[in-house]
């Protein structure tokens, strides 16, 4: 099926990079479960020589992801924390990188407690305050900015094409983690980042089934230099992870709908339950950036925080009380799950350090990750943890 530049996102979901297999028209893309390939004569071989260098399987799979995220060129890798590590390397010893505040726990541990001991430099901002970005790059050169918006668990924004301005006047790079998004929803690069990264783990796979990651990008250059990387360093996926990622992004669209849509009805009812101090959800008028994320966004998303009444006591019992929502990590499965951030996918930024950075995550605090349950069910199933019936 080849691909046309009018096909919309839905469309190219469920056909881009996927075409019939050659030598027996099968409509998936097999998993090529190989490491070598037969070559005719010396380096004679059909583009496929060692499978950590290349595997039709991930062929299919970056030409998809490349296709679903608007960029020319796309890595993929055996983890979203691999994908992450890889683009870092692109950053040299002694050079900055100016980063968010409240990152994913996995990528604050990389940036603070791996690669400064490499040398490389970062400074922690408050990224949805749109005056902190441009005051980090003035106050001294800078490679890299490092966006995810929306964060994780706080769901705070940061202004994309802002950045990408900012960062470009200075010549760095603008990086987005678009975990929390999808490209669905969000698609960094046509608002002027350099490079998008994913944890495919998360709604990208969509079924709690693979880990993964990718990095996507325009530049050739940039895409020649990561390459190489992928295949020096060699966090590749296998191919069953690739297949299972290419067979979760067919049904990208619809899932992000309807994650969208239940959140949206779960972050309504919390917002007047009187169990509930305050919900943070970017599709609520209450939310501070509700503006950005109407324009920034093409829906809310399924990620959905609050504070209960009643502080960390609460909300340990909350989350041990439901039925439908598992208490787990992970987050943008077609099941819903419950988690408490701070004592869960945090606890590895409650150092001092963390906390003076301005990482302070409310030990009360509790993130859904709302599925694509029955919402009514969903609802029940919260009411029943947050009154204790
Ligand atoms: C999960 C996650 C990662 C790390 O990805 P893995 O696939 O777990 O290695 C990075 N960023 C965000 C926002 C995530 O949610």
């Amino acid at each position: 099926m080849t691909q046309s530049a009018t096909d919309r996102f839905a469309t190219l979901a469920v056909h881009a990079g996927v075409e019939p297999d050659p030598t027996t028209g099968a409509i998936m893309t097999p998993i090529y479960q190989t490491s070598t390939y037969a070559q005719t004569a010396v380096n004679q071989h059909r583009g496929y020589d060692y499978a950590r260098s290349a595997n039709p399987t991930r062929t299919a799979l970056q030409k998809a992801l490349a296709a679903l995220e608007g960029g020319r060129f796309a890595l993929s890798f055996s983890s979203g924390m691999a994908a992450i590590d890889t683009l870092l390397r692109l950053v040299r010893p002694g050079e900055r990188v100016i980063c968010g505040n409240d990152l994913y726990g996995g990528t604050f541990r990389l940036f603070d407690k791996v690669l400064s001991e490499y040398g490389l430099i970062f400074t922690f901002v408050d990224t949805a305050d749109p005056a902190a970005v441009p005051a980090a790059l003035a106050a001294g050169p800078a490679r890299l900015v490092w966006l995810e918006t929306p964060t994780n668990p706080m769901l705070r924004l940061a202004d994309i094409a802002a950045a990408a301005v900012a960062a470009h006047k200075v010549g760095a790079w603008l990086a987005v983690d678009n975990t929390f998004a999808s490209p669905a929803l969000q698609r960094p690069l046509a608002l002027g980042a350099d490079f998008v990264i994913h944890s495919t783990t998360k709604y990208i796979g969509g079924h709690s089934d693979v880990v993964g990651g990718v990095i996507v990008m325009n530049d050739e250059a940039a895409h020649e230099r990561l390459q190489f990387l992928q295949n020096a360093v060699g966090a590749v996926p296998a191919p069953f992870d690739c297949f299972l990622t290419l067979r979760g992004i067919k049904t990208l669209s619809l899932r992000m709908a309807a994650h969208c849509h239940n959140a949206t009805a779960i972050a309504h009812f919390l917002a007047e339950h009187p169990a509930v101090e305050r919900v943070i959800y970017p599709g609520l008028p209450t939310h501070p950036q509700h503006e950005l994320a109407c324009r920034q966004m093409a829906g809310p998303g399924g990620m959905v925080s609050f504070i209960p009444r009643g502080g960390e006591a609460a909300a340990h019992t909350i989350v041990c009380g439901t039925r439908l929502f598992t208490l787990a990590e992970s987050l943008g499965g077609v099941e819903s799950l419950i988690e408490l951030p701070a004592a869960m996918t945090h606890a590895s930024v409650g150092g001092p350090e963390a906390q003076a950075a301005g990482f302070a995550v409310d030990p009360a605090l509790v993130r859904l990750s709302v599925g694509i349950e029955d919402v009514d069910d969903l609802i029940a199933d919260l009411d029943t943890a947050l009154t204790g019936r």
